[in-house]
């Protein structure tokens, strides 16, 4: 399976809302292993389909890093319906970001509303960094970015990482 580029800030594909795809679209599993097998090569732990350039309602998310196979999820037209518990800052960072991170500010339990490979529809409730990783990934779907969810002082410590990315992405 071909591991694909990941588009970095400011890619105006990352600012893209995606659209919803039919699960039973012949093409979808090979999307989704490719975006697994993407997802490992940089070692990160969920990508969404915008982040490789498709702007398609599908991402994956391996909070174990592919340690163990029972945590591989796939998520085909992800929506979060509800959130809850407490607002927390914890450290993250975004494959489209490479080496930034910063502390976002994020809920502590998500409620995600998805199907699966089969086009079976489930949903799925999680604390910890599932809830936050369901969180960012439907973000993405949705053209939002982790840098959107950072306190003030946060925006303020990466802005100039931000504006080097910006010029890196002028020069390539
Ligand atoms: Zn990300």
């Amino acid at each position: 399976m071909p591991i694909l580029p990941i588009r970095r800030y400011p890619d105006p594909v990352l600012r893209q809302k995606a659209q919803p795809v039919d699960p039973k679209d012949p093409q979808l599993p090979a999307l989704v292993a490719d975006l697994f097998d993407s997802m490992y090569a940089a070692e990160g732990v969920g990508l969404a389909a915008n982040q490789v350039g498709l702007p398609v309602r599908v991402a994956v998310i391996d909070t174990s890093a592919g340690q163990d196979p029972q945590a591989r999820l796939v998520l085909i037209n992800p929506e979060i319906l509800a959130t809850s518990g407490e607002l927390l800052e914890e450290d993250e960072g975004c494959l489209s970001f490479p080496g930034l991170r910063a502390k976002a500010r994020r809920s502590e339990r998500a409620t995600v509303r998805a199907q699966g490979l089969d086009g079976q529809p489930f949903e799925l409730e999680a604390v910890g960094l599932l809830g936050k990783a369901l969180q960012h990934e439907v973000d993405h779907l949705n053209g939002h970015l982790f840098i959107d969810h950072l306190p003030l002082g946060q925006q303020a410590l990466i802005s100039g990482k931000l504006k080097q990315m910006k010029r890196e992405a002028v020069k390539a």
